[in-house]
């Protein structure tokens, strides 16, 4: 199954942030992802994915044939490493039952040259058949993810870091509190409720100030097809979803609120222009 299709939301997320960061416009993607949940290679396969997208030389599409989307794919690329107790190791180093500190220093050592490609570290556990597996408290030790924080903290540009894991509480708070966290569960619901506002109001945060009163045109126009109501329930569902799989975007709790008093606005029989006119002015900054 394709990616895209079994997580429409977090691909399209994930997507546009690329796409923002690359361009230099709009929110970009965060520098360090954790992913939590029961479905290890899912998370995996994601962090690939972003990391293709990043160094993509071609029209990044699933098929790309670009060098660096064949070396992501094989798992050969340089500066796209899988980090795990067995892997990616200094030479002098003989752990195997944790992510190390000398590990922790190469990646710090080798951030101090650049480099031609997005460099894109994966943090994780292998059986020993090489399923991935989650970090947790006995393979990631406080002392090595300590010893991070600053390179975490302060990337260089061009630098990713992504932490998976079953459980989010087996992860010191300070690599926590320091990366976007995204629950990856086994499905996603692929109808979250919002289709009716998709094609004008999706990822709205990246709206110009300028576009305030075209969208609510656009708003508008819609409302003359789908009652006000229901446009504004898809907003708040839309608004849910990022919350969901996005728990620490906390600021969208305030967005759905404005919604809230959107509706009732409608409900006292305001008219729907100005009601989305109002909206979109509290909602894109
Ligand atoms: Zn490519």
């Amino acid at each position: 199954m394709l990616l895209s299709d079994k997580y429409p939301f977090l691909t399209n997320y994930f997507e546009k942030g690329i796409n923002n960061k690359l361009n230099n416009k709009g929110v970009p993607i965060a520098h360090s992802l954790l992913f939590w949940g029961s479905d290890l290679e899912s998370q995996y396969t994601l962090a690939k994915e972003i990391a293709r997208l990043l160094n993509c030389t071609g029209d990044y599409s699933d098929n790309c044939q670009c060098l660096n989307c064949r070396w992501i794919r094989e798992e050969q690329h340089p500066a796209v490493l899988t980090i795990t107790r067995m892997d990616n190791k200094p030479a002098d180093d003989d752990t195997t039952k944790v992510i190390s500190i000398k590990q922790a220093n190469m990646i710090k050592n080798s951030l101090m040259t650049s480099s031609e490609f997005y460099r894109v570290f994966i943090f994780c556990d292998k059986d020993d058949d090489g399923n991935i597996k989650g970090l947790n408290s006995q393979n990631f030790q406080e002392e090595t993810a300590n010893s991070m924080l600053k390179i975490i903290e302060e990337p260089n540009d061009r630098i990713m870091f992504i932490f998976l894991t079953n459980n989010k509480e087996d992860i010191i708070s300070t690599i926590i509190s320091r990366s976007q966290c995204f629950n990856i569960s086994k499905t996603e619901k692929e109808n979250f409720g919002w289709d009716e506002i998709k094609n004008v109001f999706t990822n709205y945060r990246d709206f110009k100030r300028e576009d305030v009163f075209d969208i609510a045109q656009s708003l508008f126009e819609l409302s003359k097809e789908i009652p006000p109501e229901k446009l504004l329930e898809d907003m708040q569902n839309y608004m849910l979803a990022i919350l969901k799989f996005n728990p620490g975007q906390i600021s969208f709790i305030d967005d759905i609120k404005q919604v809230e008093t959107a509706k009732r606005e409608i409900e006292l029989g305001m008219s729907p222009q100005n009601v989305f006119e109002n909206l979109c002015l509290k909602l894109i900054k």
